[in-house]
């Protein structure tokens, strides 16, 4: 049975990332006594490095047929946009299976639906969320393009975003001449695009995040740096947690929001969620000297632009399946640099430095919101994915909502964790 929690009780949210923050910080504007745990800073992991992008048009997960026929191509080239360390397959295989098991039509309908339900809040949510943290400024809200090389690229694109567009997306396409109008840098190679204009981004996710953790601290939240090595139970719920120096932290519940790092309390439980790293790299050139305004995504190389202040620019993509742990494999990084250029033409390195991170990703691509099945007290927000910053004001929104016992704006059941 779910809980229900009353301002001023105590909530516990483990994991300072965007997912964590936006929670705990919507928490604590609905009067509860927060405490933020995180084994390191906030928004030092994956919400660190990401692109910045609120991308409410992804409303169809990734095995969607149209990109498991890609896969064979993609795999063979170990630079590709997706890549597989063989050595983990066997890890992965049940993931991979689910996966597989996610394409079905009638089940990427099922999960297109699920997922246009929770990005169609996006902007509402954050803009709420957005507000009250004063960070306003930061929200580009004009729209993102996706390029195409000629007509007959976008053809091919096109039953996708028709699909979009029945689950409210609005899109315009746009030919050479209106995406120069658009973005006059952009090179002669790319013939049309799509321009989502409710597409927003922010120029860097991590001063986003820090400042969507500042206005927690603000409000009255507390933060503790300290690893959570369990959650504890007493008469049947979760009764907070066990820390590594802080000894033991009690509360009415416990959020657990660690991303790829969830499954250390799912395992606990003896819950099988079958979270995996899709590692993904950028690249920053804070000095590129390009002045970009849209976001700009390159559909057929699988990665993304991302324009940065002062014509910087954040390169990112990529799916890597490896576990979280192996070493990163930086030429991912460096072939975005060439795909980039034949977008924008030449731009400067200096100051350049590449990142990895790893996204949460369950093989469905919906997220996990809800109370853990069996255990009164504790709560998972995970498996994000690619949709992480995207979705976490919408996340904490929901979660909020659940706490206090309400009827949530959406029927959560498709974001439960029981469905695996
Ligand atoms: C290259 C790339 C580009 C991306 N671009 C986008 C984008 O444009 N838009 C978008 O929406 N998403 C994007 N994503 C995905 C997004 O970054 C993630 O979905 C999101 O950051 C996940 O946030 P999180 O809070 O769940 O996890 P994280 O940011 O990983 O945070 C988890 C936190 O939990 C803490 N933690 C873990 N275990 C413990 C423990 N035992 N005790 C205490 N603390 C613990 C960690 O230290 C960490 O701070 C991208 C990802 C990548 C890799």
């Amino acid at each position: 049975m779910a809980d229900t929690l009353v301002a001023g009780d105590e909530v516990i949210v483990v994991g300072a990332g965007v997912v964590g923050i936006a929670i705990a910080l919507q928490l604590r504007l609905e009067g509860f006594a927060v405490t933020l745990l995180d084994r390191g800073e906030p928004a030092m992991e994956t919400s660190y490095g990401n692109a910045g992008a609120f991308a409410i048009s992804d409303v169809i997960p990734l095995a969607e047929p149209g990109v498991l026929r890609k896969v064979p191509g993609w795999m063979l080239d170990p630079l590709g946009p997706l890549a597989l360390r063989w050595r983990y397959l066997p890890s992965l295989l049940p993931w991979l299976l689910r996966f597989l098991a996610a394409s079905r039509p009638s089940r990427v309908a099922t999960l297109t639906r699920d997922l246009s339900a929770l990005l169609r809040r996006v902007n509402q949510d954050y803009a709420a969320l957005i507000a009250q943290a004063g960070l306003g400024a930061m929200w580009r809200r004009h729209g993102n393009l996706t390029l195409y090389r000629n007509q007959q690229e976008f053809d091919a694109a096109l039953p996708a975003w028709e699909e979009k567009r029945r689950h409210g997306v609005q899109w315009q396409a746009l030919s050479r001449s209106q995406l120069l109008a658009q973005e006059p840098l952009l090179a002669e190679e790319w013939q049309c695009a799509v321009r989502v204009p409710d597409w927003s981004h922010v120029d860097d996710p991590y001063t986003f995040s820090c400042g969507l953790f500042d206005a927690f601290v603000r409000e009255g939240g507390r933060f503790v740096q300290d690893e959570v090595l369990a959650t504890l139970e007493q008469g049947g719920r979760v009764s907070g947690v066990e820390t590594a120096s802080h000894g033991r932290l009690q509360a009415a519940a416990t959020v657990i929001a660690c991303g790829v790092w969830s499954d250390r309390f799912t395992r606990q439980h003896h819950y099988r969620v079958p979270l995996e790293s899709e590692r993904g790299y950028h690249v920053n050139l804070p000095k590129a000297g390009v002045k970009l305004h849209h976001f700009i995504q390159c559909a057929s190389e699988s990665f993304v632009i991302l324009p940065m202040a002062d014509g910087g620019l954040r390169l990112a993509g990529t799916v890597e399946l490896a576990h979280r742990d192996a070493p990163a494999d930086w030429r991912r990084a460096h072939i975005l640099l060439d795909k980039a250029r034949r977008i924008v033409g030449d731009f400067s390195t200096a100051d350049m430095t590449v990142w990895m991170g790893n996204r949460p990703s369950l093989p469905d691509t919906v997220p996990i919101i809800g109370p853990a099945p069996q255990q009164p007290g504790l709560w998972f927000a995970t498996g994000h994915g690619h949709l992480g910053l995207t979705l976490a004001a919408t996340t904490a929104v929901l979660l909020t909502s659940m706490l206090q016992g309400r009827t949530p704006a959406l029927d959560m059941q498709p974001y439960r964790m029981c469905r695996f």
